[in-house]
């Protein structure tokens, strides 16, 4: 069987990255369903979040986020647009490899896994801006860890359309 899963993702839009200044958010849009694959990637180790309930995945990468779902992808802090083609086509190899190589993965069938500050952080917007009252938004990661505070007392996250991914992950990751 060939292990060509996703022939394209069209990069259908770009908004600004409130994490990074100058940089952008690239939202793709993959020629088929990612929902049968997903499952495969969420075993990989470089996972942040995972839901199998509405099929969603966060990844780390160096610097920033990938988040899947099954008819939109989304990469954060990328330079320009052409940065986000290549790593949009960087993307689709990566989702053909793990198809072709399904059979050695377990499908991951829950949800992933302890929150940790540090992946907490991650998914905040890293102003420092302490509109949440918190000094830090690493301040704030840990209040939240403890369930000392709610992904909504964060108004950055909820004030731009380019943070509606990082506030739904951290729902996700916070349970
Ligand atoms: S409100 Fe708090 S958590 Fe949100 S960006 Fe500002 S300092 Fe960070």
């Amino acid at each position: 069987m060939s292990g060509t899963f996703l022939e394209s993702i069209a990069l259908v839009r770009t908004l600004p990255c409130l994490a990074e200044p100058g940089k952008i958010i690239v939202v793709g849009s993959p020629s088929r369903s990612l929902a049968d694959v997903i499952p495969y990637l969420a075993a990989l180790p470089n996972v942040i979040v995972y839901n199998p309930q509405t099929l969603s995945l966060t990844l780390r990468r160096q610097p920033g986020l990938i988040t899947l779902e099954s008819e939109r992808v989304s990469i954060t802090q990328v330079v320009d647009a052409p940065e986000g083609m290549e790593l949009l086509a960087a993307l689709i190899e990566a989702i053909n490899a793990t198809w072709e190589h399904r059979e050695e993965l377990v499908a991951a069938t829950g949800q992933r896994r302890a929150p940790r500050p540090l992946d907490i952080w991650r998914l905040l917007p890293q102003t420092n801006c302490r509109m949440c009252g918190e000094m830090t938004c690493l301040a704030f990661a840990f209040s939240l860890v403890h369930h000392r505070r709610g992904v909504g007392e964060c108004e950055v996250l909820g004030s731009s359309e380019g943070m509606v991914d990082r506030q739904r992950a951290l729902k996700a990751l916070l349970g």
